[in-house]
């Protein structure tokens, strides 16, 4: 199932229970604006490679458009446009003021080396620059992207409007960033999962967790749920999956990780090697966290699945129908808008701080993430009590409302 059409669905599941007329629903789903370019550079070795590079924006009934921009070969227009949508419902579960907005290239950025991922970077402003500001649509990193490309991205945006450092988030500390950016998807998601451990009453030890994927977001997440005292039995990237039923040492992991030229766990000794698909189908496991791609999770291997909770740290990682079949196990799941939104949430401090010229610390950061995240939790939470659905229909539903409530005192047609 292609993306779009997934997060369609679970759009669709959420308005049928707030009675939303289609054409409603359409205007509200449909995005506002996409945008395709040619991105062309000069490879090192003095040949062209052309690239195609979209920006979605999705909705800006609640504030200017955010959303990160992602370098992977798979980035075509219909997963932009999914993600974009995700991020108008997630800054409104979390009640960012913002709406919704995505980007990308379908280039392989591991392919290719510092100076070209600069000139691609470039380039792409110099196709966007126009439609991007600090008011319209702030981009941040994503899956292929950081703090190295944000720099670059602001630059060239600065070539052409002059100094304005809120434009991006997730900039370097030391260049308009805010402290705990880089960290803060992956803590958002630990923490959301300590917090829904307890609510189900699994005890940490008994919370088994693997974590698919060991970027960004999986390393912190680990971090924050090995400090926890959550046996963490697996963790997985492009080279295997790396398992110890009686927990790893993520500190060891972690060092292995840093020490690896390319950043892999590859070569890591201390544990089980498996192949990478093995992290999905593991029988000991409690807590299982998708922090990589989309569409991991189909009708195809959703019967190999063992655990009982599943927290969604990548946007988008089960299809609906795999979505149903886990729905009717008992499987509880986090949904991307809510568990992943802390990387947002700290953006916007970041763009907050940006526009005020302060810093905030470190703690004030995290004390404001954490109650921004604990806030919305109980928020699902309570709805999905109250209307007997699932936490993905409660947080779609909290999110659609919030927009459907701003577009309407806009007067959505005008
Ligand atoms: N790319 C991240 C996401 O999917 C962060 C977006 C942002 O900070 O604007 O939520």
């Amino acid at each position: 199932m292609r993306a779009f059409e997934s997060t369609q669905i679970f759009f669709d599941a959420a308005a049928e229970h707030l009675n939303i007329e289609p054409s409603l629903r359409e205007a509200l789903l449909m995005p506002s604006r996409e945008v395709q370019v040619q991105v062309t550079i000069e490879r090192d070795d003095g040949s062209l490679a052309n690239y195609v590079g979209f920006r979605v924006q999705h909705d800006n009934s609640r504030g200017p458009m955010k959303g990160g921009l992602r370098y992977h070969p798979q980035v075509d227009l219909d997963e932009v446009r999914a993600l974009a949508s995700l991020m108008t419902w997630k800054t409104a579960v979390v009640n960012l003021p913002y709406g919704g907005a995505k980007g990308g290239i379908g280039v392989n950025p591991s392919k290719m080396s510092k100076r070209e991922i600069e000139r691609l970077t470039r380039a792409f402003v110099d196709q966007i620059h126009d439609i991007v500001g600090p008011d319209t649509d702030i981009p941040a990193p994503d899956m292929g992207t950081d703090h190295q490309v944000m720099a670059w991205f602001r630059n060239q945006w600065e070539k052409y409007h002059g100094f304005n450092p809120a434009v991006i988030t997730g900039k370097p500390v030391e260049e308009y960033g805010a402290r705990g950016r880089e960290e803060a998807t992956g803590r958002g998601v630990g923490s959301l999962t300590v917090k829904l451990a307890k609510r189900l009453g699994v005890k940490p030890a008994a919370a088994k967790t693997a974590i698919q994927g060991f970027g960004n977001v999986g390393t912190h997440a680990a971090k924050f749920l090995y400090e926890s005292e959550f046996p963490i039995i697996a963790v997985s990237d492009l080279t295997g999956t790396y398992y110890d039923p009686n927990g790893l040492n993520i500190s060891e992991v972690l060092r292995h990780k840093l020490n690896h030229p390319k950043g892999l766990l590859e070569g890591y000794q201390h544990c089980e090697c498996l192949p990478v698909d093995a992290l999905m189908s593991l029988q000991d496991v409690n807590v299982l966290i998708p922090a990589a791609l989309g569409g991991v999770i189909t009708a195809e291997n959703v019967d190999d699945i063992h655990a009982s909770i599943i927290i969604e740290a990548a946007n988008g990682p089960i299809d609906p129908e795999a979505d149903a079949v886990l729905q009717e196990k008992g499987v509880t799941i986090l949904p991307d808008i809510l568990a992943n939104a802390g990387g947002v949430t700290v953006s916007y401090f970041e763009w907050v701080q940006n526009r005020q010229h302060y810093r905030w610390t470190l703690d004030r950061v995290r004390q404001e993430l954490d109650h921004t995240m604990n806030e919305a939790f109980e928020n699902v939470w309570q709805t999905a009590q109250q209307n007997n659905v699932s936490l993905r229909i409660a947080a779609y539903m909290i999110g659609i409302t919030r927009v459907r409530r701003a577009a309407e005192l806009a007067g959505l047609t005008s």
